[in-house]
Protein backbone atom coordinates (compact mmCIF):
# COMPACT_ATOMS: atom_id res chain seq x y z
CA UNK A 1 0.00 0.00 0.00
CA UNK A 2 1.33 3.86 -0.88
CA UNK A 3 2.43 5.26 2.03
CA UNK A 4 0.04 7.68 3.41
CA UNK A 5 -3.06 6.07 2.06
CA UNK A 6 -4.61 4.16 4.72
CA UNK A 7 -7.71 2.52 3.17
CA UNK A 8 -8.28 -0.21 0.59
CA UNK A 9 -11.99 -1.06 -1.01
CA UNK A 10 -12.24 -3.46 -3.61
CA UNK A 11 -14.92 -1.92 -6.61
CA UNK A 12 -16.14 -3.60 -9.71
CA UNK A 13 -15.73 -0.29 -12.16
CA UNK A 14 -14.53 3.60 -10.64
CA UNK A 15 -15.34 6.15 -12.71
CA UNK A 16 -13.56 9.61 -11.75
CA UNK A 17 -15.41 12.92 -12.48
CA UNK A 18 -19.07 13.25 -12.15
CA UNK A 19 -18.98 15.66 -15.35
CA UNK A 20 -20.91 14.94 -18.69
CA UNK A 21 -19.26 11.92 -20.14
CA UNK A 22 -18.82 10.68 -16.21
CA UNK A 23 -22.63 10.40 -15.83
CA UNK A 24 -23.07 9.12 -19.43
CA UNK A 25 -20.77 6.49 -18.98
CA UNK A 26 -21.73 5.64 -15.22
CA UNK A 27 -24.99 5.52 -16.36
CA UNK A 28 -24.82 3.01 -19.28
CA UNK A 29 -22.57 0.81 -17.15
CA UNK A 30 -24.84 0.38 -14.26
CA UNK A 31 -27.76 0.19 -16.95
CA UNK A 32 -25.79 -3.17 -17.93
CA UNK A 33 -25.41 -4.42 -14.46
CA UNK A 34 -22.24 -3.06 -13.24
CA UNK A 35 -21.57 -1.92 -10.12
CA UNK A 36 -20.33 1.35 -10.56
CA UNK A 37 -18.80 4.15 -8.19
CA UNK A 38 -17.81 7.49 -9.40
CA UNK A 39 -15.26 9.41 -7.52
CA UNK A 40 -15.93 13.29 -7.93
CA UNK A 41 -13.48 16.12 -6.91
CA UNK A 42 -16.16 18.93 -6.41
CA UNK A 43 -19.29 19.14 -3.27
CA UNK A 44 -21.86 17.67 -6.06
CA UNK A 45 -21.82 15.75 -9.24
CA UNK A 46 -22.62 17.70 -12.29
CA UNK A 47 -21.23 21.46 -11.48
CA UNK A 48 -19.89 21.65 -15.16
CA UNK A 49 -23.13 20.93 -16.58
CA UNK A 50 -24.70 23.84 -14.86
CA UNK A 51 -22.36 26.73 -16.13
CA UNK A 52 -23.17 25.70 -19.69
CA UNK A 53 -24.40 27.56 -22.14
CA UNK A 54 -24.94 30.31 -20.05
CA UNK A 55 -26.93 28.17 -17.59
CA UNK A 56 -28.95 27.36 -20.27
CA UNK A 57 -26.99 23.97 -21.22
CA UNK A 58 -26.77 24.05 -25.15
CA UNK A 59 -27.21 19.75 -24.46
CA UNK A 60 -25.95 18.73 -27.88
CA UNK A 61 -26.40 19.14 -31.77
CA UNK A 62 -29.03 17.67 -33.88
CA UNK A 63 -26.46 17.96 -36.96
CA UNK A 64 -23.65 16.57 -35.24
CA UNK A 65 -21.06 15.22 -37.36
CA UNK A 66 -17.33 13.83 -37.19
CA UNK A 67 -15.96 16.49 -39.57
CA UNK A 68 -16.38 19.27 -36.81
CA UNK A 69 -14.13 17.75 -33.97
CA UNK A 70 -10.15 18.13 -33.91
CA UNK A 71 -9.39 14.10 -34.35
CA UNK A 72 -12.30 13.86 -36.84
CA UNK A 73 -11.59 10.45 -37.41
CA UNK A 74 -11.27 8.98 -34.34
CA UNK A 75 -14.28 10.83 -33.55
CA UNK A 76 -15.54 9.33 -37.35
CA UNK A 77 -15.14 5.82 -36.24
CA UNK A 78 -16.56 6.48 -32.64
CA UNK A 79 -19.48 7.68 -33.77
CA UNK A 80 -19.77 4.34 -36.28
CA UNK A 81 -20.19 2.54 -32.62
CA UNK A 82 -22.47 5.20 -31.25
CA UNK A 83 -24.29 7.18 -33.82
CA UNK A 84 -25.03 11.12 -32.55
CA UNK A 85 -28.71 9.71 -32.41
CA UNK A 86 -27.64 7.28 -29.96
CA UNK A 87 -26.48 10.13 -27.92
CA UNK A 88 -29.88 11.95 -27.88
CA UNK A 89 -31.85 8.47 -27.24
CA UNK A 90 -29.87 8.00 -24.28
CA UNK A 91 -30.46 11.89 -23.04
CA UNK A 92 -34.42 11.21 -23.57
CA UNK A 93 -34.22 7.73 -21.44
CA UNK A 94 -33.20 9.87 -18.74
CA UNK A 95 -36.02 12.05 -19.20
CA UNK A 96 -34.34 14.70 -20.44
CA UNK A 97 -37.09 17.01 -23.19
CA UNK A 98 -34.74 18.80 -25.97
CA UNK A 99 -35.98 21.45 -28.29
CA UNK A 100 -34.10 22.73 -31.19
CA UNK A 101 -32.92 26.63 -31.86
CA UNK A 102 -31.11 27.41 -34.74
CA UNK A 103 -28.01 25.82 -36.94
CA UNK A 104 -28.95 22.23 -34.72
CA UNK A 105 -28.65 23.74 -31.23
CA UNK A 106 -30.65 21.51 -29.15
CA UNK A 107 -31.73 22.80 -25.32
CA UNK A 108 -33.63 21.03 -22.51
CA UNK A 109 -37.33 22.29 -22.91
CA UNK A 110 -36.94 23.75 -19.66
CA UNK A 111 -34.02 25.91 -20.80
CA UNK A 112 -32.00 25.47 -17.82
CA UNK A 113 -29.11 23.38 -17.18
CA UNK A 114 -30.03 22.58 -13.85
CA UNK A 115 -32.42 20.39 -15.29
CA UNK A 116 -30.03 18.62 -16.74
CA UNK A 117 -28.69 17.92 -13.86
CA UNK A 118 -31.21 16.53 -12.14
CA UNK A 119 -32.41 14.40 -14.72
CA UNK A 120 -28.91 12.63 -14.98
CA UNK A 121 -28.60 12.04 -11.55
CA UNK A 122 -32.24 10.73 -11.29
CA UNK A 123 -30.93 8.30 -13.72
CA UNK A 124 -27.72 7.70 -12.72
CA UNK A 125 -29.98 6.72 -9.02
CA UNK A 126 -32.34 4.40 -10.54
CA UNK A 127 -29.62 2.37 -12.46
CA UNK A 128 -27.83 2.03 -8.85
CA UNK A 129 -24.75 4.45 -9.50
CA UNK A 130 -23.03 5.55 -6.66
CA UNK A 131 -21.47 9.14 -6.32
CA UNK A 132 -19.24 10.23 -4.16
CA UNK A 133 -18.22 13.70 -3.66
CA UNK A 134 -15.12 15.90 -2.40
CA UNK A 135 -13.50 12.95 -3.78
CA UNK A 136 -10.36 14.41 -5.62
CA UNK A 137 -8.43 11.58 -7.92
CA UNK A 138 -4.67 12.07 -7.74
CA UNK A 139 -2.99 8.68 -9.18
CA UNK A 140 -4.51 6.29 -10.85
CA UNK A 141 -1.68 3.04 -11.10
CA UNK A 142 -1.91 -0.56 -12.06
CA UNK A 143 -1.91 -2.78 -9.31
CA UNK A 144 -2.37 -6.71 -10.14
CA UNK A 145 -4.59 -6.41 -13.08
CA UNK A 146 -6.39 -3.95 -11.26
CA UNK A 147 -6.33 -0.03 -10.67
CA UNK A 148 -5.66 1.70 -7.70
CA UNK A 149 -7.28 4.81 -7.56
CA UNK A 150 -5.95 7.58 -5.19
CA UNK A 151 -7.48 9.91 -3.74
CA UNK A 152 -6.19 13.37 -2.35
CA UNK A 153 -7.68 12.72 1.05
CA UNK A 154 -5.77 9.34 1.83
CA UNK A 155 -8.38 7.12 1.33
CA UNK A 156 -7.89 4.76 -2.42
CA UNK A 157 -9.95 2.41 -4.34
CA UNK A 158 -8.88 -1.11 -6.12
CA UNK A 159 -10.79 -1.35 -8.91
CA UNK A 160 -10.93 -3.82 -11.98
CA UNK A 161 -12.04 -0.90 -14.33
CA UNK A 162 -11.06 2.83 -14.27
CA UNK A 163 -12.81 5.27 -16.28
CA UNK A 164 -11.06 8.50 -16.42
CA UNK A 165 -13.56 11.71 -17.07
CA UNK A 166 -11.59 13.99 -15.18
CA UNK A 167 -12.35 17.19 -18.09
CA UNK A 168 -9.91 18.84 -20.05
CA UNK A 169 -7.07 19.70 -17.29
CA UNK A 170 -6.01 16.68 -16.01
CA UNK A 171 -3.49 16.58 -12.90
CA UNK A 172 -0.06 16.05 -13.85
CA UNK A 173 1.01 12.65 -12.77
CA UNK A 174 -2.64 11.22 -12.56
CA UNK A 175 -2.19 8.56 -15.22
CA UNK A 176 0.19 6.17 -16.08
CA UNK A 177 3.50 7.00 -17.37
CA UNK A 178 3.00 4.28 -20.50
CA UNK A 179 -0.52 6.70 -21.07
CA UNK A 180 0.43 9.47 -23.53
CA UNK A 181 -0.84 13.03 -22.31
CA UNK A 182 0.01 15.98 -24.84
CA UNK A 183 0.13 19.07 -23.27
CA UNK A 184 -3.50 20.94 -22.63
CA UNK A 185 -4.63 24.80 -23.10
CA UNK A 186 -7.70 26.36 -22.84
CA UNK A 187 -9.27 27.24 -25.91
CA UNK A 188 -12.67 28.05 -27.70
CA UNK A 189 -12.78 31.19 -25.71
CA UNK A 190 -11.76 35.34 -25.81
CA UNK A 191 -8.86 36.09 -27.81
CA UNK A 192 -5.87 38.84 -27.57
CA UNK A 193 -5.19 40.69 -30.45
CA UNK A 194 -3.19 43.68 -30.54
CA UNK A 195 -4.65 46.47 -32.54
CA UNK A 196 -7.73 46.59 -30.99
CA UNK A 197 -8.85 50.11 -30.08
CA UNK A 198 -9.56 50.79 -26.20
CA UNK A 199 -12.36 53.04 -27.01
CA UNK A 200 -14.05 50.13 -28.30
CA UNK A 201 -13.97 48.42 -24.86
CA UNK A 202 -17.62 45.95 -24.41
CA UNK A 203 -19.00 47.32 -28.03
CA UNK A 204 -21.05 45.09 -29.57
CA UNK A 205 -21.21 44.83 -33.36
CA UNK A 206 -22.52 42.70 -35.84
CA UNK A 207 -19.58 41.36 -38.30
CA UNK A 208 -17.16 38.55 -39.61
CA UNK A 209 -14.08 37.12 -38.30
CA UNK A 210 -11.71 35.83 -41.04
CA UNK A 211 -8.18 34.53 -40.16
CA UNK A 212 -6.61 32.24 -42.88
CA UNK A 213 -9.30 30.16 -44.10
CA UNK A 214 -11.80 30.92 -41.20
CA UNK A 215 -14.43 32.93 -41.45
CA UNK A 216 -17.68 33.32 -39.39
CA UNK A 217 -20.31 36.00 -39.16
CA UNK A 218 -21.57 36.65 -35.29
CA UNK A 219 -21.79 39.53 -32.99
CA UNK A 220 -18.39 40.19 -32.22
CA UNK A 221 -17.87 41.94 -28.11
CA UNK A 222 -14.51 43.93 -28.33
CA UNK A 223 -12.60 44.12 -25.09
CA UNK A 224 -9.36 45.94 -24.08
CA UNK A 225 -7.41 43.12 -24.86
CA UNK A 226 -9.01 42.13 -28.01
CA UNK A 227 -12.71 40.17 -29.28
CA UNK A 228 -15.02 38.40 -27.66
CA UNK A 229 -18.21 36.33 -28.52
CA UNK A 230 -19.17 33.26 -30.39
CA UNK A 231 -17.39 33.71 -33.78
CA UNK A 232 -13.87 34.65 -31.72
CA UNK A 233 -14.22 31.92 -29.13
CA UNK A 234 -14.60 29.19 -32.44
CA UNK A 235 -11.46 31.16 -34.17
CA UNK A 236 -9.79 30.89 -30.98
CA UNK A 237 -9.29 26.98 -31.88
CA UNK A 238 -7.55 27.75 -35.17
CA UNK A 239 -5.91 30.97 -34.98
CA UNK A 240 -2.15 31.35 -33.55
CA UNK A 241 0.19 34.00 -32.09
CA UNK A 242 1.16 35.98 -34.82
CA UNK A 243 -1.79 36.06 -37.34
CA UNK A 244 -3.62 38.32 -38.65
CA UNK A 245 -7.44 38.79 -38.10
CA UNK A 246 -9.91 40.45 -40.67
CA UNK A 247 -13.10 42.29 -39.02
CA UNK A 248 -15.59 42.81 -41.70
CA UNK A 249 -17.92 45.37 -40.95
CA UNK A 250 -20.58 44.91 -43.95
CA UNK A 251 -20.17 41.10 -43.66
CA UNK A 252 -23.39 40.26 -45.90
CA UNK A 253 -22.23 42.23 -48.98
CA UNK A 254 -19.51 40.52 -51.94
CA UNK A 255 -16.63 43.30 -52.60
CA UNK A 256 -18.16 44.82 -56.11
CA UNK A 257 -21.40 45.28 -54.33
CA UNK A 258 -19.89 46.68 -51.06
CA UNK A 259 -18.38 49.39 -54.28
CA UNK A 260 -21.66 49.79 -55.23
CA UNK A 261 -23.26 50.29 -52.11
CA UNK A 262 -20.89 52.95 -51.03
CA UNK A 263 -20.46 54.40 -53.92
CA UNK A 264 -24.32 54.91 -54.14
CA UNK A 265 -24.11 55.89 -50.50
CA UNK A 266 -22.40 58.91 -51.26
CA UNK A 267 -24.13 59.83 -54.17
CA UNK A 268 -27.41 59.92 -52.31
CA UNK A 269 -25.60 61.69 -49.07
CA UNK A 270 -23.01 64.26 -50.28
CA UNK A 271 -22.23 66.89 -49.32
CA UNK A 272 -21.44 65.23 -45.79
CA UNK A 273 -18.18 64.51 -43.87
CA UNK A 274 -16.79 60.81 -43.60
CA UNK A 275 -18.34 61.07 -40.44
CA UNK A 276 -21.38 61.85 -41.46
CA UNK A 277 -21.27 59.23 -44.12
CA UNK A 278 -20.84 56.85 -41.54
CA UNK A 279 -24.08 58.17 -39.69
CA UNK A 280 -26.76 55.29 -39.56
CA UNK A 281 -24.74 53.01 -41.03
CA UNK A 282 -21.82 51.95 -38.61
CA UNK A 283 -21.91 52.66 -34.61
CA UNK A 284 -19.86 56.28 -34.28
CA UNK A 285 -16.90 54.53 -32.78
CA UNK A 286 -16.75 51.83 -35.14
CA UNK A 287 -17.34 55.01 -37.78
CA UNK A 288 -14.54 56.97 -36.05
CA UNK A 289 -11.56 54.63 -36.29
CA UNK A 290 -12.38 53.03 -38.78
CA UNK A 291 -12.07 56.21 -41.04
CA UNK A 292 -8.94 57.28 -39.02
CA UNK A 293 -7.26 53.41 -39.67
CA UNK A 294 -8.13 54.28 -43.40
CA UNK A 295 -6.12 57.71 -43.51
CA UNK A 296 -9.16 60.36 -43.46
CA UNK A 297 -10.20 62.42 -41.77
CA UNK A 298 -13.67 62.36 -39.97
CA UNK A 299 -14.41 66.27 -40.56
CA UNK A 300 -12.99 66.48 -44.02
CA UNK A 301 -15.39 66.45 -47.05
CA UNK A 302 -16.16 62.34 -48.41
CA UNK A 303 -15.06 61.88 -51.40
CA UNK A 304 -15.47 59.29 -53.91
CA UNK A 305 -11.50 59.09 -54.35
CA UNK A 306 -11.80 57.76 -50.65
CA UNK A 307 -14.15 54.94 -50.82
CA UNK A 308 -12.09 52.44 -51.85
CA UNK A 309 -9.61 52.82 -48.93
CA UNK A 310 -12.18 53.15 -46.54
CA UNK A 311 -14.26 50.07 -47.72
CA UNK A 312 -11.23 48.12 -47.53
CA UNK A 313 -10.55 48.89 -43.95
CA UNK A 314 -14.58 48.58 -43.36
CA UNK A 315 -14.37 45.07 -44.78
CA UNK A 316 -10.94 43.86 -43.48
CA UNK A 317 -10.32 46.08 -40.23
CA UNK A 318 -6.80 44.12 -39.18
CA UNK A 319 -6.21 43.19 -35.33
CA UNK A 320 -3.22 40.60 -34.30
CA UNK A 321 -3.82 37.53 -32.70
CA UNK A 322 -1.38 37.04 -29.62
CA UNK A 323 -2.86 34.24 -27.29
CA UNK A 324 -6.07 33.86 -25.80
CA UNK A 325 -7.91 36.76 -23.93
CA UNK A 326 -9.10 35.48 -20.58
CA UNK A 327 -8.07 31.61 -20.13
CA UNK A 328 -11.18 31.43 -17.34
CA UNK A 329 -13.89 32.09 -20.10
CA UNK A 330 -12.48 28.63 -22.33
CA UNK A 331 -14.78 26.09 -22.55
CA UNK A 332 -12.85 23.46 -23.39
CA UNK A 333 -8.77 22.18 -23.19
CA UNK A 334 -7.22 21.40 -26.73
CA UNK A 335 -4.51 18.24 -25.49
CA UNK A 336 -5.02 15.44 -23.17
CA UNK A 337 -5.03 11.93 -23.75
CA UNK A 338 -3.87 11.24 -27.27
CA UNK A 339 -6.67 9.65 -29.55
CA UNK A 340 -3.41 7.35 -31.17
CA UNK A 341 -3.72 5.07 -27.71
CA UNK A 342 -7.48 4.87 -27.63
CA UNK A 343 -9.87 2.10 -29.06
CA UNK A 344 -12.65 4.85 -30.64
CA UNK A 345 -14.95 1.65 -30.41
CA UNK A 346 -14.84 1.15 -27.01
CA UNK A 347 -12.69 4.36 -24.97
CA UNK A 348 -10.06 1.55 -23.99
CA UNK A 349 -6.88 3.52 -23.38
CA UNK A 350 -3.96 1.40 -24.72
CA UNK A 351 -2.34 0.38 -21.47
CA UNK A 352 -2.07 -2.67 -19.32
CA UNK A 353 -5.71 -3.37 -17.62
CA UNK A 354 -8.47 -1.95 -18.40
CA UNK A 355 -8.32 1.61 -18.43
CA UNK A 356 -10.59 3.23 -20.27
CA UNK A 357 -11.00 7.64 -21.09
CA UNK A 358 -14.10 9.46 -22.37
CA UNK A 359 -15.27 13.36 -22.83
CA UNK A 360 -12.94 16.83 -22.73
CA UNK A 361 -10.17 14.54 -21.06
CA UNK A 362 -9.10 12.80 -24.63
CA UNK A 363 -7.42 15.46 -27.19
CA UNK A 364 -10.91 16.30 -28.92
CA UNK A 365 -12.65 19.61 -29.39
CA UNK A 366 -15.10 21.18 -31.63
CA UNK A 367 -16.60 25.18 -31.91
CA UNK A 368 -19.74 26.21 -29.87
CA UNK A 369 -23.04 24.75 -30.85
CA UNK A 370 -23.54 22.01 -28.54
CA UNK A 371 -20.18 19.34 -30.05
CA UNK A 372 -18.38 19.60 -27.26
CA UNK A 373 -21.66 17.74 -24.79
CA UNK A 374 -22.23 15.46 -27.48
CA UNK A 375 -18.99 14.09 -27.89
CA UNK A 376 -19.12 13.81 -24.10
CA UNK A 377 -22.48 11.70 -23.69
CA UNK A 378 -21.28 10.01 -27.00
CA UNK A 379 -17.80 9.26 -25.33
CA UNK A 380 -19.29 8.38 -22.61
CA UNK A 381 -22.12 5.89 -23.18
CA UNK A 382 -19.56 4.32 -25.55
CA UNK A 383 -17.07 3.42 -22.62
CA UNK A 384 -20.05 2.53 -20.15
CA UNK A 385 -21.41 0.08 -22.76
CA UNK A 386 -17.59 -1.24 -23.16
CA UNK A 387 -16.55 -1.18 -19.71
CA UNK A 388 -19.74 -3.77 -19.60
CA UNK A 389 -18.30 -6.68 -21.58
CA UNK A 390 -14.90 -6.45 -19.60
C1 LIG B 1 -18.59 28.14 -19.29
C2 LIG B 1 -18.75 26.92 -20.18
C3 LIG B 1 -19.86 26.82 -20.98
C4 LIG B 1 -19.98 25.71 -21.83
N1 LIG B 1 -21.12 25.61 -22.59
C5 LIG B 1 -21.27 24.53 -23.40
C6 LIG B 1 -22.47 24.35 -24.13
O1 LIG B 1 -23.44 25.11 -23.99
N2 LIG B 1 -22.54 23.27 -24.98
C7 LIG B 1 -21.50 22.37 -25.11
O2 LIG B 1 -21.61 21.44 -25.91
N3 LIG B 1 -20.38 22.49 -24.38
C8 LIG B 1 -20.24 23.52 -23.52
N4 LIG B 1 -19.11 23.63 -22.75
C9 LIG B 1 -18.10 22.54 -22.82
C10 LIG B 1 -18.60 21.33 -22.01
O3 LIG B 1 -18.99 21.75 -20.71
C11 LIG B 1 -17.49 20.27 -21.90
O4 LIG B 1 -17.05 19.94 -23.18
C12 LIG B 1 -18.02 19.03 -21.20
O5 LIG B 1 -18.56 19.31 -19.94
C13 LIG B 1 -16.88 18.01 -21.06
O6 LIG B 1 -17.39 16.89 -20.36
P1 LIG B 1 -16.40 16.01 -19.48
O7 LIG B 1 -17.21 14.98 -18.84
O8 LIG B 1 -15.24 15.61 -20.27
O9 LIG B 1 -15.82 17.02 -18.39
P2 LIG B 1 -16.60 17.83 -17.29
O10 LIG B 1 -18.05 17.95 -17.63
O11 LIG B 1 -15.81 19.05 -17.08
O12 LIG B 1 -16.54 16.90 -16.00
C14 LIG B 1 -15.33 16.62 -15.36
C15 LIG B 1 -15.66 16.30 -13.91
O13 LIG B 1 -14.52 15.74 -13.30
C16 LIG B 1 -14.33 16.34 -12.04
N5 LIG B 1 -12.90 16.22 -11.76
C17 LIG B 1 -11.87 16.89 -12.31
N6 LIG B 1 -10.69 16.46 -11.83
C18 LIG B 1 -11.00 15.48 -10.95
C19 LIG B 1 -10.21 14.66 -10.12
N7 LIG B 1 -8.88 14.76 -10.09
N8 LIG B 1 -10.84 13.76 -9.34
C20 LIG B 1 -12.18 13.63 -9.34
N9 LIG B 1 -12.98 14.40 -10.09
C21 LIG B 1 -12.38 15.31 -10.91
C22 LIG B 1 -14.79 17.76 -12.24
O14 LIG B 1 -15.10 18.38 -11.01
C23 LIG B 1 -16.02 17.54 -13.12
O15 LIG B 1 -17.18 17.31 -12.36
C24 LIG B 1 -18.98 24.71 -21.88
C25 LIG B 1 -17.86 24.82 -21.03
C26 LIG B 1 -17.76 25.90 -20.19
C27 LIG B 1 -16.56 25.99 -19.26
Amino acid sequence: MTKGHATSNRRDVVVIGAGASGLACAIAAARAGRQVVVLEAAREPGRSIRVTGDGRCNIANAGTQAQVYRNAAFVGRAFDACAPEEALDFLRSTGIVMREEGQGRLYPQANKAASVVDALLWAARRAGVRIACGRRVERVAPQQNCWRVECADGQALVARVAVICAGGALPAGMLPPRVPVLPARPVLGPLACDGAPRQWDKLRAKCALSCGGFREEGEATFRTYGVSGIAAFNLSRVARPGDEIAIDFLPELDLAATRDFLASRLATLAPCTWGEFCCGMLLPLIGRETISRAGLDPRAAAAPAGLAVFGRMLRAFPLTVTGIGDASRCQVHRGGIDVAAVDPASMQVAAPGRLFACGEALDVDAPCGGFNLHWAWTSGLIAGKAVAQR
